[in-house]
C-alpha cells in the first residue's frame, strides 16, 4: 500500500476543477486539432482528447487533412488562418504528420500562445506529459530537492524536457539512453527515488530490476501486445509506487493538455 492517489481519481477531481474553471471564466474560446494520419492509435488520441473537452465544457473542432488533396504549404497556411481566429484558444497538430513532412516547421508555425502541445521552440508551455506527471507528484507532495532521479529516453518530447524540470527541481538527474550499459543502468536504478521511463519497448523494465522501497516509477511507454496496451516497465515490480499501463500516464498527459489550454485562455 502506499499514499499515492489512484491516478484516474485524482485526474478526475482535476477535471472538475477545471470544469468549474471553464465555468466560473466563461471560457469559450475552442481547442482546434488537426490530423494527418487516421490509423487506429491516431484516431483513439483525437476522440480521447475531444473527449476529455467535452467532459469539461471546452469547445473543439477537429480539422482532418487529406494526404492525396493538401500538401505542407496548405497545413502551414491554414494555421497561420487559426492563429488570428478569434474564436481558436489553442491549436494541437496531432502527431504523426504524413510521411515526408517537416514536423518542426508545422510545430513553429503555431502561434507559441496557442501551442498548448509545447512543441514551438518559443513556447512557454511545459510539453503535456512532463506536466501532467510533474502536476501528478506536486500533488502527491513528492519531495525532489536533492533526491535521485532516473529519466531512461531522450526524446525531445518527453526525456529531455522531464530531466530538465527535474534538475530545475533540484533532483540529481541521470539520463539513460540506447547506448547506456544495463549494468550502469541497473547501479542507477538501484539508488533511483524517481523512475522515468519511455522508450516504447514493452516490459523493458521486469522484475530482474532492484529498485528503493520509496522508488516512484512512472511508465509513459505504451506498445500493444496481442489488443493490450504494455508499459515499458512490468506492472507488480517491487517499489513504492508504480503509475499503471493503461491507466496512468496517458490520463495525466490529456489532463497536462487540458491544463495548458486553460493556461492559454488565462493571458
Ligand atoms: P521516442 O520513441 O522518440 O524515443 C525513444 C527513446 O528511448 C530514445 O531517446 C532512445 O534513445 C531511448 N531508448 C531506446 N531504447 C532504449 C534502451 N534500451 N534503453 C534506454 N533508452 C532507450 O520516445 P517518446 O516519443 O518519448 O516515446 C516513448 C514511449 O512513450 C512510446 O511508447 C510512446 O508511445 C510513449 N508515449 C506515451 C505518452 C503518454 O501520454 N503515455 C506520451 C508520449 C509518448
Amino acid at each position: 500500500m502506499n499514499n499515492m492517489k489512484i491516478i484516474k481519481e485524482y485526474v478526475l477531481e482535476q477535471k472538475n476543477l477545471i470544469k468549474k474553471t471553464v465555468e466560473k471564466y466563461q471560457i469559450n474560446k475552442k481547442l482546434v486539432i488537426i490530423q494527418s494520419v487516421s490509423d487506429g492509435a491516431t484516431n483513439a488520441y483525437v476522440k480521447g482528447k475531444c473527449k476529455d473537452c467535452d467532459e469539461v465544457g471546452i469547445a473543439h473542432e477537429v480539422i482532418r487533412l487529406d494526404e492525396s488533396a493538401h500538401d505542407i504549404d496548405y497545413l502551414v497556411n491554414l494555421i497561420k488562418k487559426l492563429n488570428i481566429d478569434e474564436t481558436v484558444g489553442g491549436i494541437i497538430v496531432q502527431l504523426p504528420l504524413f510521411d515526408g513532412w517537416d514536423v518542426e516547421r508545422v510545430q513553429n508555425a503555431i502561434d507559441p500562445r496557442l501551442d498548448i502541445d509545447g512543441f514551438h521552440k518559443l513556447t512557454k508551455f511545459l510539453p503535456a506529459t512532463p506536466r501532467g506527471m510533474i502536476d501528478y507528484l506536486n500533488d502527491n507532495d513528492f519531495s525532489f530537492t536533492g533526491k535521485n532521479a532516473v529519466v531512461i529516453g531522450r526524446s525531445e518530447i518527453v526525456g529531455r524536457p522531464m530531466a530538465k524540470i527535474l534538475l530545475d527541481l533540484n533532483m540529481n538527474v541521470t539520463i539513460t539512453h540506447s547506448k547506456t550499459t544495463n549494468s550502469d543502468l541497473r547501479h542507477y536504478l538501484e539508488n533511483a527515488d524517481l523512475v522515468v521511463i519511455a522508450i516504447g519497448k514493452a516490459n523493458f523494465l521486469d522484475k530482474t530490476y532492484k529498485f528503493k522501497e520509496n522508488a516512484v516509477i512512472l511508465d509513459v511507454g505504451i506498445s500493444r501486445i496481442d489488443g493490450h496496451l504494455v508499459g515499458d516497465c512490468e506492472n507488480d515490480v517491487q517499489c513504492y509506487f508504480k503509475s499503471p499501463v493503461p491507466g496512468g500516464v496517458g490520463l495525466l498527459t490529456r489532463l497536462g493538455l487540458l491544463k495548458n489550454f486553460i493556461d492559454a485562455q488565462m493571458e
